[in-house]
């Protein structure tokens, strides 16, 4: 099934309902294709999403994601099912091909569909994605920000376009492990491995099934790989990737670029890859006070994402205007207030430690709020590299226990105070304790190296209860 013509009448079934599952349903489901669509757990938003799609004609089987429904001839799966699942041993049986949806839509897209521009890593796709899309956009691109980041990839290529009906010329692409799995055809043009540290183990495995599938963004790209130099790991992709004749390997580093490479040299973003003599050149791109906020990671994932514009043929002056424009999403090292003389800063969505690990190097003397889930991580590593710019923790949620014994290993002379209580108004207490440890000039960071769902709805909702108790304070507490 190469065309949207080859999907009428054929008997699909989607794995999985929500935000991939039922966009990948309806589309089929418009391509004349019979849908059923297979959904383990069935609530009260399941029933609501099937009776959506029994409308368009699809079938919906809740509380059965195991059994391969009676003629399915292809099945198109969410990234949130586990290669190990009963459905997929049923197919493999019966000699029925998986793809994701991810891998659907590129064998939807037409003959002149947009060139894909493509992110992924353990953190920091998002901010590159939107860092890219906004560049391109500067450049006078016709151009999206899609993919994992929550905007559908089947709607965009059948959509192909934008409300005037013009279709994208690029599409900036943030792809997760997951969908990488289930996308075995999808060629970008060029691509971006930013970092690679253990996460969704439980998923794929192992560590190496993990980047192997993060790898696999790099199959087939024509003009550039794009990896981060101070990660081996994601070079080590590049080089075991099947590329087109002619396409580079292009690092980028937070130190002076090699050639090759784009790097910082005295506070300019500059070029050392996309330049005529790349021996003798570089071209200046930015300033790295463009980048906002200016801490060491996310230099870097500008960095990616210029070098990816650059990898399309983008101008450096729309690299620059591009980095301007971009604001990042909320919760990712949020500045909230200053309170005295101290700055709390939100980033809630460090949920995991290789993310909490690069907020807290952002700053040089911290109180550091932290705990919730911790998903099976360890927190030596962190604390390790950490201590030193520690005044003081504060530590909330199920496995504080994790963090305040990774603390009492490597750094027993940082005050720790420890809230036993999860109640959604611990953390009035926690940054309340915090705000006192703190003396002038620190930076009280939540930062939590765990996942919210202990004490709050997701991380959203733990950040703006941050920012509430940082607001319920005055400057008397300082
Ligand atoms: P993702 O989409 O991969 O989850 P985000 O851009 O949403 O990434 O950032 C998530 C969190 O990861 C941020 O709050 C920040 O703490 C951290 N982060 C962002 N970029 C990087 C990076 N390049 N390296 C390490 N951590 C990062």
């Amino acid at each position: 099934m190469q065309s949207p013509a080859d999907f009428a009448g054929r008997c699909i079934t989607v794995a999985g309902l929500g935000v991939s599952g039922v966009p990948a349903a309806r589309a089929l489901a418009g391509l004349g294709a019979r849908v059923t669509v297979v959904n383990s757990s069935d609530g009260e938003r399941e029933r609501a999403q099937a009776a959506e799609l029994e409308q368009l004609g699809v079938t919906v089987r809740l509380g059965d994601g195991d059994t391969l429904p009676e003629g399915t001839e292809l099945v198109v799966t969410t990234p949130g099912w586990k290669p190990s699942s009963p459905l997929f041993a049923a197919a493999g049986k019966a000699g029925v091909e998986v793809w994701g949806d991810v891998e659907l839509a590129w064998r939807l897209r037409g003959p002149d569909a947009a060139d894909w521009l493509a992110v992924t890593g353990t953190n920091g796709k998002t901010t590159t994605v939107r860092m890219l899309a906004s560049i391109l956009e500067a450049a006078g691109l016709r151009t999206a920000a899609v993919g994992n980041i929550g905007v559908p990839l089947v709607d965009v290529v059948l959509g192909e376009g934008q409300p005037d009906g013009a279709s994208y010329d690029v599409l900036a692409v943030e792809l997760s492990s997951y969908q990488l799995h289930w996308a075995p055809s999808v060629r970008a043009h060029s691509a971006a491995v930013l970092n690679l540290a253990p996460d969704h183990l439980d998923w794929h495995g192992s560590m190496a099934a993990y980047a192997a599938d993060k790898g696999r963004i790099y199959e087939g790209n024509t003009v550039a790989c794009v990896y981060n130099a101070a990660d081996p790991a994601t070079e080590e992709l590049v080089r075991a990737a099947d590329v087109e004749e002619g396409c580079r390997a292009i690092g980028f580093t937070l130190g002076t670029p090699g050639p090759s490479q784009v790097g910082v040299v005295e506070g300019i973003l500059v070029d050392r890859a996309f330049v005529e003599n790349r021996q003798q050149q570089a071209q200046e791109l930015a300033e790295v006070s463009d980048v906002t906020p200016a801490a060491p990671h996310n230099i870097a994932n500008a960095l990616a994402a210029a070098a990816l514009a650059r990898a399309y043929g983008v101008a450096p002056a729309a690299v620059r205007d591009g980095l301007r424009a971009f604001h990042p999403d909320a919760h990712r090292i949020q500045h909230i207030a200053d309170l005295g003389d101290v700055r709390y800063v939100d980033d809630s969505k460090a949920t995991n430690t290789h993310a909490a690990q690069a907020s807290l190097a952002a700053y040089e003397h911290i109180v550091w709020i932290a705990g919730g889930l911790a998903k099976g991580a360890t927190f030596d590593e962190l604390v390790q590299k950490s201590a030193a710019r520690l005044r003081g923790v504060v530590l909330i949620g199920a496995d504080r226990a994790l963090i305040r014994e990774a603390l009492a290993r490597h750094a027993p002379d940082v005050p720790v105070v420890d809230l036993d209580r999860t109640d959604t108004g611990a953390m009035s207490e926690a940054v309340r304790e915090a705000s006192r440890l703190a003396e002038p000039g620190d930076t009280v960071l939540l930062a939590p190296a765990c996942a919210s769902m202990d004490m709050f709805v997701n991380y959203n909702k733990r950040g703006e209860a941050f920012a509430d108790a940082v607001g319920e304070l005055t400057a008397r507490d300082h």
